[in-house]
């Protein structure tokens, strides 16, 4: 069993309280305990950020590179051993997990080789004489909050930029998963990062994000989690005039055409809905379909999905793991009890599977529309819809009839509907022919509506939040 404390100022401290860390695989695995840190300590680690950012702000582009690349190192050479921690308590499948964990090791060296490149301009004075520089700077503290379903990908593409671009941060990783945050603290703290440029603090996000919400020395907050927190951190940093960019839910849509190919299309829509157990912002809920190939779709997708093998995350074969937690089971399985009272038909899954585990089966219901509160509600769990279009246009149509907006996908072998798609698609990303979930690094992620807030993460769009713009004049 392992400890997690917070790492405060270039210390470890497990502090008083703590929290066990289960296996959602099997409950009776308890992986460690987490520190759960005190108003004190968020305070005592926003102090220590703000001190240590001073310097670390003024740090050449060399010693950026150096740190960001020595922890993306260490995390590729350690991906099976992280990712194996990662299935074990998140419960996605251990090729997901170790594929989430070279993922974060990528994005560290995209931001080494960042730190070599912050761009700026220099433009002459409209006056005479006079020269104008334009110049990124760090922001100060960044507050980062994250969710559970990505428990090193998302700290990694928060906390990469931020340290990027000059920044000291103070990090809160969700309760659920307080192992793979250690972890990467652990490696950030060894990798010649000065001390105090990197705190991490757990524990209730009711308690610790009001914290770092309200303290005047945290200049912006980078949040990943659900609608309705979002909106609370939101309001909070306008009251305080904080920088804010959140990342929220999502109900995408996948579009697919008659002309699909449909092995193509029951590939896209099976990864999509229910790999990681559709615990995804990205993952595809809603999956329109248009009447030509709407029978051979529905019956291709039946029998793929209640062939899924659900089963511990870390056993070699088991395709779809565990939910979360018990309260997420439960969730789950009532949008499956108010998606019949509402009229679906349940095609397959949508049981509990008894169990050491949080086990479910894939749900898939048809005779849906798309008013239904199964295809307006946000579930975050293996299950998926299937809406009949008549055609593309009234494909588009449903598609945009959300008020999410972060992927939207199409199968088609249209030239013609897949560029209309793109242009018209009401999301941050559009994918053809392509799962909704599943990103790229290098590019920035990112929705629209009432998906995201603030600017775009990752890739070189990630400086807009973690770094502010400084104009100077100078006559010789
Ligand atoms: P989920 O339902 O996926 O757990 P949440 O939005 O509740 O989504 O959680 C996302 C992150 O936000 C977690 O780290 C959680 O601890 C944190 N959080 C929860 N409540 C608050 C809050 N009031 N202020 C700031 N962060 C919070």
């Amino acid at each position: 069993m392992t400890n997690f404390p917070n790492l405060i100022d270039g210390e470890w401290t497990m502090g008083t309280q703590s929290v066990p860390n289960v296996n959602p695989s099997d409950t009776n695995d308890v992986i460690g305990h987490a520190a759960s840190a005190t108003t004190e300590e968020v305070e005592q680690a926003i102090e220590a950020a703000a001190a240590a950012q001073v310097g670390w702000g003024k740090s050449t582009p060399q010693q950026r590179f150096d740190v960001l690349d020595a922890i993306g190192t260490e995390i590729l050479a350690r991906k099976e051993e992280l990712g194996d921690l990662l299935a074990r308590e998140e419960g996605k499948t251990l090729p997901e997990g170790i594929g989430e964990v070279a993922r974060a090791g990528q994005i560290f060296k995209f931001f080494a080789g960042e730190a070599l490149r912050i761009p700026g301009e220099r433009l002459d004075s409209v006056r005479p004489g006079v020269e104008v520089d334009i110049r990124r700077e760090a922001l100060g503290v960044i507050g980062i909050i994250t969710p559970w379903n990505f428990p090193i990908a998302i700290p990694a593409w928060k906390s990469a930029p931020a340290l990027c671009y000059g920044n000291a941060v103070v990090m809160k990783a969700a309760e659920a998963v307080p192992g793979s945050a250690w972890a990467l603290a652990d490696i950030i703290h060894r990798s010649g990062l000065p001390k105090g440029v990197f705190n991490l603090v757990n524990g209730k996000g009711s308690k610790i994000g009001p914290v770092m919400i309200d303290h005047q020395k945290v200049a912006g907050i980078s949040f990943t989690g659900s609608v309705q927190t979002g909106q609370q951190v939101a309001q909070g940093c306008a009251k305080n005039l904080k920088k804010v960019q959140l990342e929220m839910g999502g109900k995408n849509p996948m579009v697919v055409l008659d002309d699909a190919d449909l092995d193509v299309a029951v590939d896209a829509c099976v990864n999509g809905a229910f790999f990681s157990t559709g615990q995804r912002c990205t993952a595809s809920s809603r999956l329109i379909v248009t009447e030509g190939i709407y029978d051979a779709f529905v019956a291709a997708m039946s029998k793929t999905v209640s062939a899924l093998t659900v089963g511990d995350a870390r056993k070699a074969g088991t395709q779809i793991g565990p939910v979360i937690d018990q309260r997420q089971l439960e969730k789950d399985l009532e949008y499956v009890q108010i998606a019949q009272q509402e009229g679906a038909t349940l095609v397959c899954g949508g049981e509990k599977i008894e169990g050491s585990g949080h086990f479910m089966s894939p749900a898939l219901f048809i005779d849906t529309a798309n008013h239904m509160r199964i295809n307006q509600e946000e579930v975050f769990g293996p299950v998926a819809t299937i809406i009949k279009a008549k055609d593309y246009d009234e494909a588009l149509k449903l598609a945009n009839d959300t008020e999410f907006g972060l992927s939207a996908g199409i199968c088609t072998t249209s030239l013609k509907y897949a560029t209309d798609f793109k242009a018209n698609a009401k999301a941050g990303m559009v994918m053809v022919n392509l799962p909704t979930a599943g990103v790229d690094y290098h590019v920035p992620f990112g929705g629209t509506k009432g998906s995201s807030y603030g600017s775009r993460e990752q890739g070189r769009y990630a400086a807009e939040f973690y770094s502010t713009v400084k104009t100077s004049y100078m006559q010789a």
